[in-house]
C-alpha cells in the first residue's frame, strides 16, 4: 500500500499517521520527493481500511499495490490446487463435469439422471434438494427427502453428489454430500462462507453472483479458506447485464483471468449462464476451450415438465453429444 501526502501536511500530522501505521503493525517508509511525500507501508495491510487512510486531512491518495485476497491468490501459491471432490479430481489439468437435475424431484428421477449422465461420462452428479427460488410460490425443492434421494442415487451409481446449502443448520443433513455448492444468491452471505469455511473440509463449489467483480468473487473464496478450508473451486454461471435475449451474459474471460489471478480452480456453468438448452452445448465447447477447469450442466429426463429450469436443461441425448464435443476439445491440448 502506498500513501500519498497532501502537500500542505504538517509535520505533527505526519507522525500521528505514522504512528497510526505502526499501531497496525505496518512499517511505514517515508520518501520525500520534490513535489510530493508518499509513505511505502510494509506489513499485513490485509487488515487496514485504506479508506479510512484515505479520509484523513493529511492524505490526499492511497494505492493498494497488493490484491487483499491471500490464501486464494497465486502469487503466494504458484501451482494450480486440484480439489478432491469424493475421488474425483478438479484442477491442474483435471476436468470435472458435474451433470444432474436443477432440483430433485423423486427418487426415479435422479436416479435415471444420474445413470444416463454417468453413462454418458459425467464424474459428478448435481441436483438441488434446498433450493433459492426467486418466487416464494415457486417449488422450494424436497429438503431432507431430496438429500436421500440423491444418497440413493449415489450409491446406485457412485458418482460424488454436489449439492446446494442455503442454511448452515441443514449441515448434518449434508454428511454423505461430497460437494457443497454455495448459490450465487449465497456468495456474499459471509457468515454462512465463515461457517462453511470452520466448520468442514469438505470442497465448496462457489457460485459468482449475479453481480459480483472477480475481486468481490474471491475475496468470498477468502472467507472460507480464512476460515479453514482451502478447498474451493470457483464457478462462472453468467453475471447480469443490460442484455435479455439471454437468461445471464456469459463473462468467459473469466477463465483465463482467474487462472491468473487465483491457484482455485474455475468451472463454468452453461445452463444458467444461458437459460436456453440449445446454447449449453456451444458453450460447454468453449468454455472447455478457453481453458475452465470442468463445468456443471443441468441434465433432466423430461425437461417440459421440470420443475425448475426445465427451459436450460439437457435430454440426457443432448448432454451426451456435448461430452463427445468437450472431449474432443479437450484432446487437442490447445
Ligand atoms: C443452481 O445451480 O441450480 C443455481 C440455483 O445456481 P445459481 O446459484 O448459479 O443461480
Ligand atoms: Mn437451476
Amino acid at each position: 500500500m502506498i500513501i500519498l501526502l497532501k502537500k500542505d501536511a504538517e509535520p505533527s500530522q505526519v507522525e500521528n499517521l505514522l504512528t497510526l501505521l505502526r499501531m497496525k503493525n505496518i512499517t511505514p517508509s517515508v520518501s520525500v520527493g520534490q513535489m510530493q511525500t508518499l509513505i511505502g507501508c510494509v506489513g499485513d495491510v490485509a487488515h487496514v481500511d485504506p479508506g479510512l487512510i484515505e479520509a484523513l486531512d493529511v492524505v490526499e491518495s492511497v494505492q493498494r499495490i497488493q490484491e487483499p485476497y491471500k490464501a486464494a491468490n497465486r502469487k503466494f501459491h504458484p501451482e494450480p490446487s486440484v480439489i478432491a471432490c469424493g475421488g474425483v479430481k478438479v484442477g491442474g489439468g483435471h476436468f470435472g463435469v458435474i451433470a444432474g437435475p436443477c432440483s430433485v424431484e423423486s427418487e426415479e428421477q435422479v436416479v435415471a439422471i444420474a445413470r444416463a449422465v454417468k453413462a454418458a461420462g459425467a464424474d459428478m452428479l448435481r441436483g438441488g434438494a434446498f433450493k433459492p427460488r426467486t418466487s416464494p410460490y415457486a417449488f422450494q425443492g424436497l429438503g431432507k427427502k431430496g438429500i436421500e434421494f440423491l444418497m440413493t442415487a449415489k450409491k446406485e451409481t457412485g458418482l460424488p453428489v454436489v449439492t446446494e446449502l442455503m442454511n448452515f443448520e441443514v449441515i448434518d443433513l449434508f454428511n454423505d454430500v461430497d460437494v457443497i455448492q454455495i448459490g450465487a444468491r449465497n456468495m456474499q452471505n459471509f457468515d454462512l462462507l465463515k461457517e462453511v469455511g470452520a466448520h468442514t473440509k469438505k470442497p465448496v463449489l462457489l457460485k459468482r453472483g449475479m453481480s459480483a467483480t472477480l475481486q468481490e468473487l474471491l475475496m468470498s473464496a477468502e472467507y472460507v479458506m480464512a476460515s479453514g478450508n482451502p478447498n474451493v473451486i470457483l464457478c462462472e454461471r453468467g453475471i447480469r447485464t443490460y442484455e435479455t435475449a439471454m437468461r445471464n451474459t456469459l463473462d468467459l474471460a473469466v477463465v483465463p483471468m482467474l487462472h491468473k489471478l487465483s491457484h482455485l480452480p474455475i468451472i463454468v456453468d452453461p445452463s444458467h449462464a444461458t437459460g436456453y438448452a440449445h446454447l449449453v452445448d456451444p458453450v460447454s465447447v468453449a468454455a472447455a476451450a478457453i481453458g475452465a477447469d470442468g463445468l456443471i450442466i443441468e441434465v433432466h429426463n423430461d425437461p417440459p415438465h421440470a420443475k425448475c429450469d426445465g427451459a436450460q436443461s439437457q435430454t440426457p441425448e443432448m448432454f451426451a453429444a456435448t461430452m463427445k464435443k468437450v472431449n474432443a476439445v479437450r484432446g487437442l491440448k490447445l
